[in-house]
């Protein structure tokens, strides 16, 4: 849309700079194509806006939605600014508007449970079915998320579902008003954000304003739930609705999709498929190829034997069925016994709501008794005496602390455990007790070093460029979600990964900056695109994969990269044929949108190669202009490494791509000033478990050749080949520091396990005393060298067992 129409839904009439927008932006840190982004400066009570208007200026955003003016709009030249009383209210304004152009029937689903899995299923089986459909992204169903759904919906989609959520009265009235749905859809009142609400009455009143907009829709509604039926039937003028639980579907649909879904979830999707496809004949096959939604509990095997179930996420009643079923199939697979470790839930703390909520509970744990119980907070200890006589009597702690300081988890050896815990409880601190510890050895990530090699980066290359931190193979080996915060507080504009799995670790951590994906695996495209992470395109073949899951998922414009081959023969175009082919299937499809080109340079570390790297980078400047001129807007341009940026900084161009100089590793031979600028962030540390004195003629370790001719004292430090320290270091090829700075070499073959060092000469040292394998005295550069490779190969094979520890100066 036109920024000039937008103004004018506003009530804004003249406007100076006017541009084609195509993303509404809240939230500074998401932002990708600034040049025809629209940002809502909104003021929460986290946070304001307005404040980051000079950095999205700096970035390239020209148009902007506020309520103030924080500096002269001629500091700002080019900028456009849509000054409004409020922000929020023009955001949903635009939302409302948007809905009107939609050609096709709004659903809106709304509820305390399952609103997302039944918008993603029923999506699933609209469009195998050969509807046209579009839904809400995620869970964008809040105040600011319902516009935002609105506006990436497709117009011409025959059905759209947009999921509504409230959290306080009077919100669902302006909902209802930008949503304007055709069919209403509501699960069932539960006690999420209840605080806000004085009752749960009230809740299902407010609830129910979704269907009593200026024109009505059909309800269709949870008849099990009493508050929720009550409410409906006192609606006036009563609406045309129906309880979806009495619902007789013409359809039938197979036993593993029962499994799948909750009854009640199923019942809502068979009563909307068939008021939405009527035509639908009883023995569609269109069940055939449902997917399991995620789920979004995490599994793992914790110490003293456990199989832990940590779904710390949503604790109201009906989510607790849904674990506990979880719990029942994981032991009973697993033929271990199951214990249920569970706090007081959020709405118990409220008197009217306590009974209700612990009869539920109660109810629920009678339907699938764990073998033991504990019950963590003031309330459930209440069920103690009811539930005593059906499973082992639950044990009760006040608070997660009192469980820490007073429990035995070994008490638990062999059990599989679900926590389930409300936020305020804390539950990530028993969880921690039951995750495998590490050995003695430890890495030690210096924060603060990996920032100062950012600047030292920062200061080569002229100050507007970008900086991609590469964060691929665990952060080369040094932890990649620690430092992926770290960046993202700092302002580096790009994290890039190799494996669409590593993206999404970063994004189930809370990492909300924009991250490429260096080799996407064809297969796992959507997932990809759920998690927002941005894919390299090498192929058309790949290119062609991902316009094919974007139309499946309903997106339009999603930022890619092109990556061209310019000399290095991994992944990229190489052929100019194939080069236009990709120009022209750009041209020709909207549901992608080239944010970058790039190359990756051969030899940029070789001063002998110069000739082939200048011949690389002048490819890529033409094809990438060409690729500019075709597509009719610009592109970021990038080619440079570490290597590349220390010696061809005039090439840095838009962007450049740093990795194993943020870690302090030089990625050439230097005599120059690069050696003492970097500083190496990982240092490798590990103990003495055990001193020995050997008499002359033994052996040390594996074989007999470490045999001495003199009696040894030697020391042995539980670190091995399994953790990464290669078995060629032995017998003497590397040294490890002690406590008085002095260096004792290795003995014997390196093990799995553990190593031994020569402590003869070190007579003061005893049993306990930490070993540093490198630092930044003692430098990992020795041990590369020695073997003959370079020190991205020994950073990066640090093994996962040793435990990282962050820290700053
Ligand atoms: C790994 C990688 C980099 C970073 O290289 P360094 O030599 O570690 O700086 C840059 N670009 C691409 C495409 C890469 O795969």
């Amino acid at each position: 849309m036109k920024l000039s129409r937008l103004a004018s839904i506003l009530g804004i009439q003249r406007i100076d700079h006017d541009r084609e927008i195509e993303v509404l932006l809240t939230d500074s840190r998401q932002l990708t194509f600034p040049s025809s982004t629209l940002f809502f400066a909104l003021i929460t009570p986290t946070g304001d806006g307005h404040l980051y208007i000079d950095e999205l200026y700096h970035a390239g955003v020209r148009a902007f939605v506020v309520e103030k003016l924080q500096k002269e709009e001629s500091e700002y030249p080019e900028a456009q600014f849509l000054i409004v009383p409020d922000v929020l209210d023009a955001l949903q304004k635009i939302g409302a508007e948007r809905r009107q152009s939609f050609k096709g029937k709004v659903v809106a689903i709304t509820g305390s449970n399952g609103k997302t899995t039944i918008k993603e299923y029923l999506y699933q089986l609209l469009t195998t079915a050969g509807v046209n459909a579009d839904r809400s992204p995620r869970s964008f169903n809040s105040q600011i998320g319902v516009p935002l759904s609105l506006w990436q919906a497709d117009p011409e989609a025959e059905v759209c579902l947009v999921e509504v959520g409230i959290s306080k009265p009077g919100e669902m009235e302006r909902l209802a008003k930008i949503v304007d749905p055709d069919i209403v859809l509501i699960t069932n009142i539960g006690e999420a954000h209840q605080e806000n609400f004085s009752s749960l009455q009230q809740k299902a009143e407010e609830k129910c304003k979704l269907a009593t907009h200026s024109s009505p829709a059909l309800l269709l509604y949870n008849g099990r739930d009493k508050v929720l039926s009550e409410a409906v039937s006192v609606i006036s003028p009563p609406p045309l609705c129906r309880s979806y639980t009495e619902h007789r579907s013409r359809l039938t649909p197979p036993v593993s999709v029962a499994e799948l879904l909750l009854p009640e979830n199923l019942s809502a999707i068979m009563a909307l498929l068939d008021e939405l496809v009527p035509s639908l004949s009883p023995d569609t096959t269109i069940w055939s190829q449902l997917e399991p939604v995620e789920m979004r509990l995490e599994i793992f095997n914790g110490i003293y034997d456990t199989t832990i179930i940590d779904d710390a996420y949503n604790n109201d009643a009906s989510a607790l069925l849904l674990a506990l079923e979880q719990l029942k199939r994981v032991s009973e697979k697993s033929q271990t016994p199951s214990c249920l470790i569970l706090s007081d839930m959020t709405g118990m703390s409220a008197p009217h709501l306590r009974e209700a909520l612990l009869s539920q509970v109660s109810d629920m744990i009678r339907k699938m008794p764990p073998d033991k119980l504990i019950f963590v907070g003031k309330q459930l200890a209440a069920l103690t005496a009811e539930l005593s006589g059906m499973t082992s009597t639950p044990l009760c702690f006040e608070s997660t602390n009192h469980f820490l300081e007073t429990f035995d988890p070994q008490t638990l050896k062999g059990y599989t455990i679900l926590l389930k815990g409300a936020r305020t409880f804390k539950f990530e601190k028993i969880s921690a007790l039951f995750h495998p510890k590490r050995h003695q050895s430890i890495l030690d990530i210096n924060l603060t070093a990996l920032l100062d090699n950012l600047k030292y980066y920062r200061s080569l290359v002229p100050s507007e460029t970008r900086f991609v931190a590469m964060v691929k193979a665990f952060g080369y080996g040094s932890g990649d979600v620690e430092i992926a915060r770290l960046l993202e507080a700092h302002h580096c504009h790009y994290l890039a990964v190799a494996l669409i799995d590593e993206g999404v670790k970063l994004r189930e951590e809370g990492i909300r900056m924009p991250i490429m994906v260096m080799n996407p695996e064809s297969s796992a495209l959507s997932h990809m695109c759920k998690h927002s992470l941005e894919p390299e395109v090498y192929s058309l073949a790949l290119l062609d994969k991902l316009i094919e899951s974007c139309r499946r998922l309903g997106i339009t414009h999603y930022p890619i990269h092109i990556k061209l081959d310019t000399g290095m023969h991994r992944l990229g175009f190489d052929t100019h044929e194939e080069f236009l082919l990709l120009l022209d299937k750009l041209k020709s499809t909207n549901r992608v949108r080239v944010k970058s080109i790039f190359t990756h340079l051969a030899a940029a570390d070789d001063i002998t190669a110069d000739e082939k790297t200048l011949g690389q980078l002048h490819t890529f400047q033409t094809w990438a202009e060409e690729l500019e001129k075709t597509l009719g807007y610009t592109v970021l341009k990038h080619a440079l490494n570490s290597a590349g940026i220390s010696r061809f900084p005039q090439y840095s161009m838009d962007m450049v791509r740093l990795g194993i100089g943020l870690y302090g590793y030089p990625p050439y031979e230097d005599k120059g000033t690069l050696k003492t600028s970097l500083r190496a962030v990982a240092s490798l540390k590990s103990i003495i478990l055990q001193i020995k004195q050997i008499p002359a003629g033994d052996s040390v370790g594996y074989g007999t050749h470490a045999t001495a001719d003199t009696p040894r004292r030697i020391g042995i430090v539980p670190i091995g080949y399994a953790d990464g320290i290669d078995r060629r270091l032995g017998n003497g090829n590397m040294s490890v520091r002690l406590q008085d700075g002095s260096l004792a070499p290795t003995i014997g073959n390196i093990c799995m396990d553990a190593m031994m060092i020569d402590l003869t000469q070190a007579s003061s040292v005893s049993e306990g005393e930490e070993v540093v394998i490198f630092d930044e005295q003692l430098p990992l550069q020795r041990l590369s060298s020695t073997l003959g490779t370079i020190p991205y190969e020994i950073i990066t094979s640090i093994s996962s067992r040793i435990a990282r520890h962050y820290f700053r100066e």
